[in-house]
């Protein structure tokens, strides 16, 4: 059986990599339709090397779709996902609209690919830093349950879309050229610097982003009492979000389990051998399917503690690509 699937944001750098993650995984479309602004309409993009043109979405987008990967913005999923739904489509959306709604099933297909036939309509897709922190958490937590966790995120900059991309580019050729940089899309400059703020703040000084990844980790992890305290930088990197990530568990679990525990579960690869300078960087993680783990190690400053460090490509598990895993399994 094949599929009629529209790609809302298909001009920007998550629904680009719908399109490739689709053509890779041989996902079966039977016909696409490319939704982005009004300023793209008429723009074409390659799918399996033919031009499709980009529509302007609205809310008759939808007519015969049965799946809508929605990466427009939360404001664009509030707004016509229910006219997706309506018509009958399932929608996998990777804004943060839906993401906490009791009703709307939040996925990581390693941890909680079950919730995926509760769905009404829409499933939404976690933040980015939060789905390759629980791929790597969730076979420790079925071990041993996780109290708390300390988690400093080092994000790149497509984590803010395409036009972020282009601003490091420019800014490091302005700086390098030892000309004058004048920030547009980010609050100060990025080349050659680290923004610790995500977001908007809110009012408990946190940024909205630091909140998010907490209660959406509760929500996956299916436990309310999960503690998490995480700091989220703005870093100059191009693709793959890193993460310090520090763990405090019910029991005692030591480090060498818990590189066992991690090598067998599904989605991770641990890289962790530092005597030869190995460990996950965002160079290796480019491009890449995987979440990978090292650096992993006995916190020796409390009881029963873990710290390690985990790094993932940001546009494809931490959005295009577990979208797609929760659309392959809607179809079986
Ligand atoms: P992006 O590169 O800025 O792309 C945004 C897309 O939304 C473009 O296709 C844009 O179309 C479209 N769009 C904007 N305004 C629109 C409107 N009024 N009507 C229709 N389409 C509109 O952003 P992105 O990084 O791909 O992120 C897209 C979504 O995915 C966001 O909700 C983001 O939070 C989420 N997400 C992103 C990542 C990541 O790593 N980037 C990870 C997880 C989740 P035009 O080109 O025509 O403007």
């Amino acid at each position: 059986m094949k599929y009629n699937v529209a790609v809302m944001g298909a001009t920007g750098a998550v629904g680009n990599c719908f399109l490739r993650i689709l053509e890779e995984r041989k996902f079966p479309v039977k016909n696409i339709r490319l939704l982005a602004s009004e300023h793209s309409r008429g723009k074409k993009l390659k799918f399996k090397g033919k031009p499709y043109p980009v529509e302007a979405l609205t809310h008759d987008s939808f007519k015969g779709i049965d799946i809508v990967l929605a990466s427009a913005g939360a404001s664009r999923s509030l707004e016509f996902l229910p006219s997706a739904v309506k018509a009958g489509a399932v929608c996998v959306d990777n804004s943060s609209a839906f993401r906490t709604e009791k009703n709307v099933p939040l996925v990581v297909p390693e941890v909680n690919p079950e919730k995926i036939k509760e769905n009404k309509g829409i499933i939404a897709n976690p933040n980015c830093s939060t789905i390759q922190m629980v791929v790597a958490l969730w076979p420790i937590h079925r071990i041993t349950k996780i109290k708390r966790i300390v988690v400093t995120t080092f994000q790149s900059v497509s984590g803010a879309g395409q036009k972020k991309i282009i601003e490091l580019w420019e800014q490091s050729k302005m700086f390098l050229a030892k000309k004058k940089v004048t920030p547009v899309e980010f609050p100060h400059r990025i080349a050659f610097n680290l923004i610790p703020q995500i977001d908007v703040f809110m009012e408990n000084r946190y940024t909205k982003e630091e909140m998010k990844i907490g209660n959406e980790t509760r929500k996956i992890m299916k436990d309310p009492f999960i503690q998490v305290n995480a700091t989220c930088i703005r870093v100059p990197v191009f693709y793959a979000h890193s993460e310090s990530v520090n763990i405090e568990t019910e029991k005692h679990i030591g480090a060498d389990e818990v590189q066992e525990i991690l090598s067998k579960a599904p989605g991770l690869v641990v890289i962790d051998d530092p005597e030869n300078n190995s460990y996950p960087m965002p160079m290796l993680a480019e491009g890449k399917d995987e979440v990978f783990v090292g650096r992993i190690r006995q916190d020796e400053s409390i009881k029963n503690g873990i710290s390690m460090w985990i790094v993932s490509d940001n546009i494809r598990k931490g959005a295009a690509l577990n979208a797609i895993q929760i659309a392959e399994r809607l179809i079986k």
